[in-house]
């Protein structure tokens, strides 16, 4: 469904339903309260309550008054959105003066993927009408909410497409169709492209696959932007790697079924970054961003890597491969590097890395991990501002000699042992970025996809970092550190 949105001051002619946020414990004085009583509604979030007329009036509970933050206004929006799905043509009396919520989980919580699905088309537009002044601020409030919507959405339906869909060149075809529409750089690197290049792990996984490899690389650059040294004689710029694994059946260690489920989403680092990416101009982003994506199957087809084998990565550190399906690290150490030569004032990476992570934090916070304080706390902080929980975990120095390999450099995965082993593929990410370089890792495997719908989270894809990479980048001081 597309949704089109104006400002109004006062509702439409042909408007079907009029909208109107309650808070608890202020219901309406002009509906009899016993009525109101009986209905069960009490102005929670999220909660909608239609009551016949001409127009209909939906009345949309947004929590307590004292409580009628962003993340309530998001939810309640997004639960709107579900129930009023059937109108073509609605006004909203918003609960606050900050629209870009209320369009943001409007968006998101009304999202469903239907592209596979046969009968009947679903209706296709909506026009809001959202009751406000047409301030300068309010059209912003809407516009970047939109944007910022439909970024996370895009990153949803490139997770939601099945593997077979989304290969590694579709993929990049999609971004380089999104970089051109966001005036975006965008640079697409072949097979024989990353073999020149040297990016032996991506290569090295890549070769299970009947279907090739590829490299994007992205960059944003704001309008009149020109490349001064920053910190440290580093450029001013911010570094974004998303994994992007567009199917991991886990190579030669392939999974079983019940694990196989789910696993077109391992490009789900990627396709956040490719959605924070194209946003960053229609949000006057005041840095420069440049952002690499790693894309390949992890297939058991063609000529797999073996377990024992060593694979020479981009900057020549050695990797004993001791499991097949411990591939995402792999493919992100020679992005990382890459984007260590750039020589960036911070560089952040996204990943659905480790059923640790999402053991430890479950389906709606997800892993965070770094070198620098303050880029942690950062992200964080911006998590929390967008919607999307992070938590630091550690990167305790004692479980590096868990990566010691008896022929190589390093193991890409330590046997033997199920303990830390989010924080083990933190530590083999952190070997590929320059030490005096601000690093944070997102660890996202539990946070990708949602099992089910509630507030802006829908079943299936969650587009999950896409709002706290834009948030970092757009709304706060600049560079990092
Ligand atoms: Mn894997
Ligand atoms: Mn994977």
């Amino acid at each position: 469904m597309s949704v089109t949105w104006v400002l109004r001051p006062e509702p439409g002619p042909e408007v079907e339903a009029v909208v109107r946020p309650v808070r608890v414990g202020e219901l309406p004085a002009d509906l009899p309260a016993a009525f109101l009583a009986g209905t069960g509604f009490s102005g929670e979030v999220g909660e909608v309550l239609q009551l016949p007329g001409t127009p209909v009036t939906v009345l949309l509970g947004v929590g307590p008054r004292a409580r009628t933050d962003r993340d309530a206004i998001r939810a309640a929006a997004a639960g709107l959105a579900r129930a009023v799905s059937a109108y073509r043509r609605l006004a909203v009396h918003p609960p606050g003066p900050d629209l870009r919520p209320l369009v943001e989980g409007y968006l998101l919580g009304g999202y469903r993927f239907t592209r596979y699905r046969s009968g009947p088309a679903e209706p296709s537009d909506q026009l809001v009408e959202v009751l406000a002044p047409g301030t300068p601020e309010a059209a912003r409030g809407l516009f970047e909410g939109r944007r910022l919507g439909e970024a996370v959405l895009l990153a949803r339906d490139l997770v939601n497409e099945p593997g077979e869909a989304l290969t590694p060149p579709a993929f990049a075809d999609r971004a380089a169709e999104v970089a051109e529409a966001a005036g975006l750089e965008c640079e697409v690197w072949d097979g024989p492209r990353i073999a020149d290049e040297r990016l032996g792990g991506l290569l090295g996984v890549s070769r299970g696959s009947l279907v090739p490899p590829r490299l994007v690389k992205l960059g944003y650059r704001p309008d009149g932007w020109t490349e001064r040294p920053g910190a440290g004689g580093r450029t001013g710029r911010i570094a974004l790697v998303g994994k992007g694994v567009t199917y991991d059946a886990g190579g030669l260690s392939l999974k079983p079924n019940a694990q196989l489920a789910g696993m077109k989403a391992d490009m789900a680092g990627a396709a956040a970054v490719l959605g924070a990416m194209s946003v960053l101009g229609a949000l006057d982003c005041p840095v420069a961003v440049d952002a690499w994506l790693p894309l390949t199957e992890n297939m058991p087809n063609a000529d797999p890597i073996r377990v024992g084998d060593v694979l020479v990565m981009r900057n020549g550190t050695t990797v004993e491969i001791c499991h097949a399906d411990a591939e995402g690290r792999l493919i992100m150490a020679d992005a990382l590097v890459l984007a260590g030569e750039t020589g960036p004032q911070a560089i952040i990476d996204i990943a659905t890395l480790t059923d640790a992570a999402a053991i430890a934090l479950g389906r709606r916070v997800a892993a965070l991990m770094g070198t620098d304080d303050t880029l942690v706390e950062r992200l964080r902080a911006a998590g929390a501002r967008a919607g999307e929980p992070l938590w630091p975990l550690p990167l305790p120095d004692a479980y590096r000699p868990q990566l010691r390999s008896r022929v190589a450099d390093l193991v890409n995965y330590t046997l033997g042992t199920r303990h830390g082993t989010a924080l083990l593929a933190g530590h083999f990410l952190r070997e590929f970025v320059p030490p005096d370089i601000p690093w944070a890792h997102l660890d996202i495997q539990g946070t990708a996809l949602s099992d089910g719908t509630d507030a802006e989270w829908v079943a299936g894809a969650t587009g999950f970092g896409v709002r706290t990479l834009a948030e970092l980048l757009t709304g706060h001081p600049h560079p990092p550190s």
